[in-house]
Protein backbone atom coordinates (compact mmCIF):
# COMPACT_ATOMS: atom_id res chain seq x y z
CA UNK A 1 0.00 0.00 0.00
CA UNK A 2 1.58 3.31 -0.90
CA UNK A 3 2.14 6.03 1.91
CA UNK A 4 -0.07 9.46 2.23
CA UNK A 5 2.85 11.39 1.12
CA UNK A 6 3.45 8.84 -2.51
CA UNK A 7 -0.28 9.42 -3.32
CA UNK A 8 -0.30 13.23 -2.54
CA UNK A 9 2.60 13.70 -4.77
CA UNK A 10 0.42 12.18 -7.22
CA UNK A 11 -3.06 13.97 -6.80
CA UNK A 12 -0.43 17.54 -6.94
CA UNK A 13 0.58 16.51 -10.30
CA UNK A 14 -2.65 17.84 -11.31
CA UNK A 15 -1.95 21.24 -10.17
CA UNK A 16 -5.51 22.31 -12.07
CA UNK A 17 -7.17 19.54 -9.77
CA UNK A 18 -5.40 20.25 -6.67
CA UNK A 19 -6.15 23.76 -6.74
CA UNK A 20 -9.96 23.50 -6.87
CA UNK A 21 -10.57 20.92 -5.14
CA UNK A 22 -8.80 23.07 -2.26
CA UNK A 23 -10.80 26.05 -3.58
CA UNK A 24 -14.48 24.00 -3.29
CA UNK A 25 -13.52 22.54 0.35
CA UNK A 26 -12.62 26.00 1.45
CA UNK A 27 -15.64 27.43 0.25
CA UNK A 28 -17.80 24.81 2.20
CA UNK A 29 -15.56 25.32 5.38
CA UNK A 30 -16.89 29.51 4.50
CA UNK A 31 -20.61 27.99 4.36
CA UNK A 32 -20.22 26.51 7.22
CA UNK A 33 -18.72 29.41 9.23
CA UNK A 34 -21.32 32.09 7.91
CA UNK A 35 -24.02 29.11 8.78
CA UNK A 36 -22.68 28.64 12.52
CA UNK A 37 -22.31 32.38 13.23
CA UNK A 38 -26.00 33.14 12.56
CA UNK A 39 -26.75 30.73 15.82
CA UNK A 40 -25.28 32.88 18.79
CA UNK A 41 -25.25 30.02 20.87
CA UNK A 42 -23.24 27.67 18.84
CA UNK A 43 -20.54 27.57 21.01
CA UNK A 44 -22.88 26.16 23.78
CA UNK A 45 -24.71 23.83 21.45
CA UNK A 46 -21.17 22.17 20.56
CA UNK A 47 -20.88 21.80 24.18
CA UNK A 48 -24.11 20.32 24.83
CA UNK A 49 -23.66 17.80 22.33
CA UNK A 50 -20.23 16.78 23.33
CA UNK A 51 -22.02 16.38 26.76
CA UNK A 52 -25.31 14.65 25.32
CA UNK A 53 -22.32 11.79 23.46
CA UNK A 54 -20.18 11.98 26.73
CA UNK A 55 -23.83 10.58 28.68
CA UNK A 56 -24.95 8.43 25.64
CA UNK A 57 -21.04 6.47 25.36
CA UNK A 58 -20.82 6.13 29.55
CA UNK A 59 -24.54 4.14 29.12
CA UNK A 60 -24.31 2.71 26.04
CA UNK A 61 -25.30 -0.91 27.01
CA UNK A 62 -28.15 0.91 28.76
CA UNK A 63 -29.69 2.60 25.70
CA UNK A 64 -28.87 -0.06 23.06
CA UNK A 65 -31.05 -2.23 25.32
CA UNK A 66 -33.81 0.14 25.79
CA UNK A 67 -33.54 1.10 21.64
CA UNK A 68 -33.60 -2.71 20.98
CA UNK A 69 -36.78 -3.39 23.29
CA UNK A 70 -38.31 -0.17 21.77
CA UNK A 71 -37.77 -0.76 18.52
CA UNK A 72 -39.10 -4.80 18.94
CA UNK A 73 -42.40 -3.53 20.18
CA UNK A 74 -42.52 -0.91 17.07
CA UNK A 75 -42.64 -4.60 15.12
CA UNK A 76 -38.71 -4.25 14.13
CA UNK A 77 -36.23 -6.99 13.57
CA UNK A 78 -32.96 -5.81 15.97
CA UNK A 79 -29.72 -7.81 14.66
CA UNK A 80 -26.68 -7.48 16.26
CA UNK A 81 -23.22 -7.80 14.28
CA UNK A 82 -20.28 -8.18 16.33
CA UNK A 83 -17.58 -7.48 13.06
CA UNK A 84 -18.18 -6.89 9.86
CA UNK A 85 -18.36 -10.60 8.35
CA UNK A 86 -21.20 -10.86 10.71
CA UNK A 87 -23.06 -7.99 9.23
CA UNK A 88 -22.75 -8.75 5.76
CA UNK A 89 -23.76 -12.43 6.77
CA UNK A 90 -26.79 -11.13 8.50
CA UNK A 91 -27.85 -8.92 5.06
CA UNK A 92 -27.04 -11.76 3.08
CA UNK A 93 -29.53 -13.62 5.25
CA UNK A 94 -31.92 -11.28 4.97
CA UNK A 95 -31.83 -11.62 1.21
CA UNK A 96 -31.75 -15.14 0.98
CA UNK A 97 -35.06 -14.88 3.28
CA UNK A 98 -37.13 -12.85 0.73
CA UNK A 99 -35.78 -13.83 -2.36
CA UNK A 100 -34.16 -10.83 -3.03
CA UNK A 101 -31.79 -10.08 -5.99
CA UNK A 102 -32.29 -6.47 -6.04
CA UNK A 103 -30.70 -3.92 -3.64
CA UNK A 104 -31.20 -0.19 -3.71
CA UNK A 105 -28.85 1.44 -0.87
CA UNK A 106 -28.69 5.07 0.19
CA UNK A 107 -25.26 6.61 1.83
CA UNK A 108 -23.79 4.64 4.59
CA UNK A 109 -20.07 4.96 5.70
CA UNK A 110 -20.76 1.80 8.04
CA UNK A 111 -21.28 -0.24 4.68
CA UNK A 112 -18.24 1.23 2.94
CA UNK A 113 -16.46 0.35 6.28
CA UNK A 114 -17.47 -2.96 6.19
CA UNK A 115 -17.37 -3.96 2.48
CA UNK A 116 -20.85 -4.51 2.09
CA UNK A 117 -21.55 -3.74 -1.97
CA UNK A 118 -18.92 -6.40 -2.84
CA UNK A 119 -19.74 -9.13 -0.73
CA UNK A 120 -23.37 -8.84 -2.01
CA UNK A 121 -22.25 -8.63 -5.56
CA UNK A 122 -19.94 -11.59 -5.16
CA UNK A 123 -23.26 -13.23 -3.63
CA UNK A 124 -25.15 -12.73 -6.92
CA UNK A 125 -26.96 -9.53 -6.10
CA UNK A 126 -27.48 -6.51 -7.64
CA UNK A 127 -26.89 -3.21 -5.15
CA UNK A 128 -26.96 0.44 -6.54
CA UNK A 129 -26.16 3.07 -4.37
CA UNK A 130 -28.55 6.14 -5.09
CA UNK A 131 -27.03 9.28 -3.62
CA UNK A 132 -25.75 10.89 -6.72
CA UNK A 133 -22.08 11.49 -5.69
CA UNK A 134 -22.04 7.47 -4.96
CA UNK A 135 -24.12 5.99 -7.95
CA UNK A 136 -20.64 8.21 -9.35
CA UNK A 137 -18.22 6.61 -7.61
CA UNK A 138 -19.84 3.51 -8.12
CA UNK A 139 -19.80 3.56 -11.79
CA UNK A 140 -15.65 4.07 -11.50
CA UNK A 141 -15.34 1.38 -8.88
CA UNK A 142 -14.09 4.08 -6.69
CA UNK A 143 -14.26 4.82 -2.75
CA UNK A 144 -15.69 7.72 -1.84
CA UNK A 145 -12.90 10.64 -1.26
CA UNK A 146 -15.09 12.68 1.17
CA UNK A 147 -17.51 11.13 3.56
CA UNK A 148 -20.49 13.60 2.70
CA UNK A 149 -19.33 14.93 -0.88
CA UNK A 150 -17.95 11.63 -2.29
CA UNK A 151 -17.58 12.84 -5.94
CA UNK A 152 -15.69 16.20 -4.99
CA UNK A 153 -12.44 15.09 -6.59
CA UNK A 154 -14.21 14.54 -9.63
CA UNK A 155 -14.63 17.52 -12.33
CA UNK A 156 -18.08 17.88 -13.97
CA UNK A 157 -16.65 17.18 -17.68
CA UNK A 158 -15.22 13.67 -16.11
CA UNK A 159 -18.71 13.05 -14.94
CA UNK A 160 -20.28 14.34 -18.15
CA UNK A 161 -17.92 11.32 -19.97
CA UNK A 162 -18.59 8.54 -17.12
CA UNK A 163 -22.43 9.01 -17.98
CA UNK A 164 -22.15 8.94 -21.89
CA UNK A 165 -20.27 5.61 -21.17
CA UNK A 166 -22.74 4.21 -18.94
CA UNK A 167 -25.99 6.30 -19.19
CA UNK A 168 -25.22 6.69 -23.04
CA UNK A 169 -26.13 10.91 -22.38
CA UNK A 170 -25.11 13.15 -25.04
CA UNK A 171 -21.16 13.48 -25.52
CA UNK A 172 -19.56 16.18 -24.75
CA UNK A 173 -22.42 17.39 -22.29
CA UNK A 174 -21.29 17.92 -19.02
CA UNK A 175 -24.60 20.34 -17.65
CA UNK A 176 -25.15 19.52 -14.25
CA UNK A 177 -28.74 19.79 -14.79
CA UNK A 178 -28.78 17.53 -17.55
CA UNK A 179 -26.32 15.51 -16.06
CA UNK A 180 -28.55 15.13 -13.00
CA UNK A 181 -32.29 14.13 -14.98
CA UNK A 182 -30.30 11.33 -16.59
CA UNK A 183 -29.05 9.98 -13.19
CA UNK A 184 -32.98 10.19 -12.15
CA UNK A 185 -34.46 8.63 -14.96
CA UNK A 186 -32.00 5.75 -14.65
CA UNK A 187 -32.07 5.32 -10.83
CA UNK A 188 -36.30 6.06 -10.87
CA UNK A 189 -36.21 2.43 -12.68
CA UNK A 190 -33.63 0.83 -10.35
CA UNK A 191 -36.21 2.20 -6.96
CA UNK A 192 -38.93 0.60 -8.61
CA UNK A 193 -37.49 -2.98 -9.09
CA UNK A 194 -35.45 -2.78 -5.60
CA UNK A 195 -36.46 -5.88 -3.71
CA UNK A 196 -34.74 -4.08 -0.51
CA UNK A 197 -33.41 -0.68 0.30
CA UNK A 198 -30.41 -0.20 2.76
CA UNK A 199 -29.97 2.85 4.18
CA UNK A 200 -27.57 4.40 6.55
CA UNK A 201 -28.71 5.88 10.14
CA UNK A 202 -27.66 9.16 11.59
CA UNK A 203 -28.85 9.05 15.01
CA UNK A 204 -31.41 6.39 16.62
CA UNK A 205 -33.37 7.17 19.58
CA UNK A 206 -33.12 4.80 22.07
CA UNK A 207 -36.50 5.99 24.09
CA UNK A 208 -38.69 5.42 20.95
CA UNK A 209 -36.64 3.01 18.66
CA UNK A 210 -36.77 5.48 16.24
CA UNK A 211 -34.11 5.97 13.38
CA UNK A 212 -33.53 8.96 12.00
CA UNK A 213 -31.76 9.42 8.06
CA UNK A 214 -30.80 12.49 6.53
CA UNK A 215 -30.29 13.39 2.94
CA UNK A 216 -30.14 16.07 0.81
CA UNK A 217 -32.08 13.92 -2.42
CA UNK A 218 -34.52 11.95 -0.68
CA UNK A 219 -33.23 8.96 -2.01
CA UNK A 220 -33.20 6.76 1.48
CA UNK A 221 -36.80 7.74 1.35
CA UNK A 222 -38.14 7.00 -1.93
CA UNK A 223 -35.97 3.20 -1.32
CA UNK A 224 -37.81 2.20 2.04
CA UNK A 225 -41.04 3.44 0.70
CA UNK A 226 -40.55 1.82 -2.60
CA UNK A 227 -38.82 -1.41 -1.91
CA UNK A 228 -40.82 -4.24 0.82
CA UNK A 229 -38.30 -5.09 2.65
CA UNK A 230 -36.00 -1.77 4.64
CA UNK A 231 -32.60 -2.62 6.53
CA UNK A 232 -31.20 0.60 8.09
CA UNK A 233 -26.96 -0.39 9.07
CA UNK A 234 -25.98 1.95 12.47
CA UNK A 235 -22.58 1.57 14.67
CA UNK A 236 -23.59 1.59 17.45
CA UNK A 237 -22.20 4.77 18.78
CA UNK A 238 -25.37 6.66 16.87
CA UNK A 239 -27.84 6.35 19.49
CA UNK A 240 -29.15 9.47 21.35
CA UNK A 241 -31.50 9.13 24.28
CA UNK A 242 -34.55 10.55 22.68
CA UNK A 243 -35.84 13.41 20.63
CA UNK A 244 -34.31 16.68 22.88
CA UNK A 245 -30.98 15.36 22.32
CA UNK A 246 -31.61 15.02 18.63
CA UNK A 247 -32.74 18.75 18.40
CA UNK A 248 -29.11 19.32 19.39
CA UNK A 249 -27.89 17.30 16.73
CA UNK A 250 -30.33 18.45 13.93
CA UNK A 251 -29.48 21.86 14.34
CA UNK A 252 -25.43 21.36 13.93
CA UNK A 253 -25.08 18.76 12.09
CA UNK A 254 -26.24 20.33 7.93
CA UNK A 255 -24.79 23.65 9.25
CA UNK A 256 -20.84 21.83 9.69
CA UNK A 257 -21.22 19.74 6.81
CA UNK A 258 -22.32 21.80 4.14
CA UNK A 259 -23.49 25.15 5.50
CA UNK A 260 -27.09 24.59 4.96
CA UNK A 261 -29.59 25.20 8.32
CA UNK A 262 -30.81 21.68 7.93
CA UNK A 263 -30.91 18.85 5.25
CA UNK A 264 -33.65 18.59 2.89
CA UNK A 265 -34.84 15.26 4.43
CA UNK A 266 -34.25 14.95 7.87
CA UNK A 267 -36.56 11.23 8.52
CA UNK A 268 -38.04 9.21 10.81
CA UNK A 269 -38.51 5.65 10.49
CA UNK A 270 -40.31 3.80 13.76
CA UNK A 271 -42.33 0.76 11.98
CA UNK A 272 -42.70 -1.00 9.19
CA UNK A 273 -44.92 -0.30 6.19
CA UNK A 274 -48.13 -2.24 6.24
CA UNK A 275 -47.13 -5.91 4.80
CA UNK A 276 -43.39 -5.26 4.75
CA UNK A 277 -40.60 -5.72 6.81
CA UNK A 278 -37.61 -3.19 9.08
CA UNK A 279 -34.73 -4.50 9.75
CA UNK A 280 -31.78 -2.54 11.93
CA UNK A 281 -29.16 -4.37 12.11
CA UNK A 282 -26.63 -2.66 15.34
CA UNK A 283 -22.40 -3.18 14.43
CA UNK A 284 -19.86 -2.89 16.45
CA UNK A 285 -16.55 -3.55 14.29
CA UNK A 286 -14.14 -2.75 16.69
CA UNK A 287 -16.35 -0.20 18.44
CA UNK A 288 -16.24 -1.56 22.41
CA UNK A 289 -12.60 -1.49 22.21
CA UNK A 290 -12.07 1.80 21.33
CA UNK A 291 -14.69 2.38 23.87
CA UNK A 292 -12.34 1.34 26.29
CA UNK A 293 -9.06 3.39 25.57
CA UNK A 294 -9.73 6.45 27.48
CA UNK A 295 -7.49 7.86 24.88
CA UNK A 296 -9.12 7.78 22.18
CA UNK A 297 -12.91 6.89 22.67
CA UNK A 298 -13.86 10.19 21.96
CA UNK A 299 -13.61 9.32 18.42
CA UNK A 300 -16.82 7.98 18.91
CA UNK A 301 -18.82 11.03 19.39
CA UNK A 302 -18.13 11.85 15.62
CA UNK A 303 -21.64 12.71 13.49
CA UNK A 304 -19.72 12.21 10.14
CA UNK A 305 -20.26 15.64 8.84
CA UNK A 306 -16.80 16.04 7.49
CA UNK A 307 -16.26 19.58 8.64
CA UNK A 308 -12.64 18.72 9.76
CA UNK A 309 -12.22 17.44 6.46
CA UNK A 310 -13.12 20.45 4.23
CA UNK A 311 -11.13 22.73 7.02
CA UNK A 312 -7.68 20.67 7.05
CA UNK A 313 -5.13 22.25 4.66
CA UNK A 314 -3.13 18.84 4.05
CA UNK A 315 -7.23 17.12 3.23
CA UNK A 316 -7.66 20.02 1.10
CA UNK A 317 -4.64 19.55 -1.17
CA UNK A 318 -3.87 16.13 -0.90
CA UNK A 319 -7.65 14.64 -1.65
CA UNK A 320 -9.42 11.94 0.15
CA UNK A 321 -7.91 8.85 -1.74
CA UNK A 322 -4.61 9.39 -0.76
CA UNK A 323 -5.09 8.65 2.62
CA UNK A 324 -6.46 4.86 1.38
CA UNK A 325 -8.59 4.25 4.76
CA UNK A 326 -12.67 4.65 4.26
CA UNK A 327 -13.24 8.31 6.43
CA UNK A 328 -9.80 10.11 5.13
CA UNK A 329 -8.88 13.65 6.56
CA UNK A 330 -8.52 14.42 10.01
CA UNK A 331 -10.65 11.80 11.48
CA UNK A 332 -10.12 9.31 9.77
CA UNK A 333 -6.19 9.66 10.11
CA UNK A 334 -7.10 9.30 14.41
CA UNK A 335 -9.52 6.27 13.34
CA UNK A 336 -7.57 3.94 11.02
CA UNK A 337 -4.27 3.52 13.45
CA UNK A 338 -6.91 2.34 16.02
CA UNK A 339 -7.35 -0.32 13.35
CA UNK A 340 -4.77 -1.47 12.53
CA UNK A 341 -1.17 0.70 13.55
CA UNK A 342 1.38 -0.69 11.55
CA UNK A 343 -0.66 -0.32 8.44
CA UNK A 344 -1.97 3.22 9.04
CA UNK A 345 1.00 4.42 10.62
CA UNK A 346 2.16 7.75 8.00
CA UNK A 347 -1.93 8.61 8.57
CA UNK A 348 -1.21 10.56 11.89
CA UNK A 349 2.02 12.34 10.43
CA UNK A 350 -0.44 13.61 7.80
CA UNK A 351 -1.54 17.00 9.77
CA UNK A 352 0.23 20.28 10.24
CA UNK A 353 -1.14 19.94 13.85
CA UNK A 354 -2.80 23.57 13.37
CA UNK A 355 -5.70 22.66 15.30
CA UNK A 356 -8.50 23.67 12.81
CA UNK A 357 -10.11 20.85 12.81
CA UNK A 358 -10.82 20.54 16.40
CA UNK A 359 -12.15 24.13 16.22
CA UNK A 360 -15.10 22.98 13.54
CA UNK A 361 -15.54 19.57 14.76
CA UNK A 362 -19.18 19.95 16.47
CA UNK A 363 -18.45 17.80 19.08
CA UNK A 364 -15.37 18.82 19.92
CA UNK A 365 -13.31 16.03 19.60
CA UNK A 366 -9.87 16.99 20.35
CA UNK A 367 -8.78 15.80 17.13
CA UNK A 368 -5.11 17.59 16.37
CA UNK A 369 -4.49 16.54 20.00
CA UNK A 370 -5.27 12.95 19.39
CA UNK A 371 -2.96 12.77 15.86
CA UNK A 372 -0.31 14.19 18.13
CA UNK A 373 -1.18 11.17 20.49
CA UNK A 374 -1.11 8.54 18.06
CA UNK A 375 2.23 9.84 16.78
CA UNK A 376 3.72 9.42 20.56
CA UNK A 377 1.76 5.79 20.07
CA UNK A 378 3.50 5.19 16.60
CA UNK A 379 6.93 6.22 18.05
CA UNK A 380 7.00 4.37 20.86
CA UNK A 381 6.51 1.27 18.97
CA UNK A 382 9.12 1.75 17.46
CA UNK A 383 7.15 1.08 13.40
CA UNK A 384 7.96 4.41 12.13
CA UNK A 385 10.79 4.01 9.26
CA UNK A 386 14.51 3.52 10.44
CA UNK A 387 15.54 6.74 8.46
CA UNK A 388 12.74 8.76 10.69
CA UNK A 389 13.59 7.53 13.88
CA UNK A 390 16.87 8.25 13.21
CA UNK A 391 16.45 11.82 12.31
CA UNK A 392 14.17 12.23 15.10
CA UNK A 393 16.58 10.24 17.52
CA UNK A 394 19.43 13.15 16.45
CA UNK A 395 17.11 15.95 16.27
CA UNK A 396 16.51 15.17 19.89
CA UNK A 397 19.91 15.12 21.24
CA UNK A 398 20.49 18.23 19.49
CA UNK A 399 17.63 19.91 20.98
CA UNK A 400 18.35 18.78 24.33
CA UNK A 401 22.15 19.82 23.90
CA UNK A 402 22.19 23.83 24.52
CA UNK A 403 25.57 24.35 22.73
CA UNK A 404 24.65 22.24 20.05
CA UNK A 405 21.34 23.72 19.28
CA UNK A 406 23.32 26.85 19.25
CA UNK A 407 26.35 26.10 16.92
CA UNK A 408 23.72 23.95 14.46
CA UNK A 409 21.26 27.23 14.03
CA UNK A 410 24.64 29.27 13.75
CA UNK A 411 25.76 26.82 10.92
CA UNK A 412 21.74 27.04 9.36
CA UNK A 413 21.66 30.32 9.20
CA UNK A 414 25.18 31.00 7.59
CA UNK A 415 24.73 28.16 5.18
CA UNK A 416 21.03 29.49 4.06
CA UNK A 417 22.59 32.58 3.10
CA UNK A 418 26.04 31.39 1.48
CA UNK A 419 25.95 27.65 0.45
CA UNK A 420 25.57 27.08 -3.60
CA UNK A 421 21.45 26.88 -3.94
CA UNK A 422 22.12 23.58 -5.36
CA UNK A 423 23.39 22.15 -2.03
CA UNK A 424 20.00 23.47 -0.69
CA UNK A 425 17.11 22.98 -3.17
CA UNK A 426 17.71 19.50 -4.03
CA UNK A 427 15.47 15.85 -3.95
CA UNK A 428 16.93 15.27 -0.17
CA UNK A 429 15.26 18.30 0.71
CA UNK A 430 11.46 17.71 0.10
CA UNK A 431 10.03 20.86 1.90
CA UNK A 432 11.99 22.96 -0.62
CA UNK A 433 10.56 21.05 -3.25
CA UNK A 434 7.32 23.28 -3.68
CA UNK A 435 8.37 26.17 -1.67
CA UNK A 436 11.26 28.52 -1.05
CA UNK A 437 12.27 28.81 2.67
CA UNK A 438 11.75 31.74 4.63
CA UNK A 439 14.82 34.55 4.61
CA UNK A 440 17.17 33.45 7.32
CA UNK A 441 17.46 36.76 9.90
CA UNK A 442 21.46 37.80 10.55
CA UNK A 443 20.63 36.29 14.39
CA UNK A 444 18.86 34.16 16.22
CA UNK A 445 15.90 35.55 18.82
CA UNK A 446 18.63 34.50 21.94
CA UNK A 447 21.03 36.93 20.41
CA UNK A 448 18.58 39.37 19.78
CA UNK A 449 16.83 39.20 22.95
CA UNK A 450 20.68 39.42 24.92
CA UNK A 451 21.31 42.19 22.86
CA UNK A 452 18.12 44.03 23.72
CA UNK A 453 17.92 43.09 27.13
S1 LIG B 1 -14.55 14.52 13.74
FE1 LIG B 1 -15.96 16.19 14.16
S2 LIG B 1 -15.71 17.55 12.37
FE2 LIG B 1 -14.81 15.56 11.77
S3 LIG B 1 -16.47 14.47 10.77
FE3 LIG B 1 -16.54 13.88 12.93
S4 LIG B 1 -17.99 15.29 13.89
FE4 LIG B 1 -17.43 16.17 11.92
Amino acid sequence: MKSHSVNATQFLKNEDRANWHDQTLWYVRQKRDSATQSIPEWESLRERASQIKDHVLSNLAYYLLQFEKNAFVNGVFVHWAKNATEFNKIILQIAIDNNAKNIVKSKSMLTEECGLNNFLEENGLEVVDTDLGERIIQFRKEAPSHIVLPAIHLKKEEIGQLFHEKLHTAKNNSDPEYLTNAARKHLRQKFLNADIAITGVNFALADTGTIVVCTNEGNADMGVHAAPVQIHCMGIEKLLPGSDELAVFIRMLARSATGQPITTYTSHYRKPKPNGQMHVVLVDNGRSERLQQETYKDTLKCIRCGACMNTCPVYRRSGGHSYNYVIPGPIGSILAPGTNMKKYQDLPFASSLCGSCSDVCPVKIDIHQLLYQWRQDISEKKITSPMKRYLMKMVGFILAQNYLYNFFGKFARFGLKYFPRLLIYNKLNVWGKERELPAVPDSSFKEWYIKKH
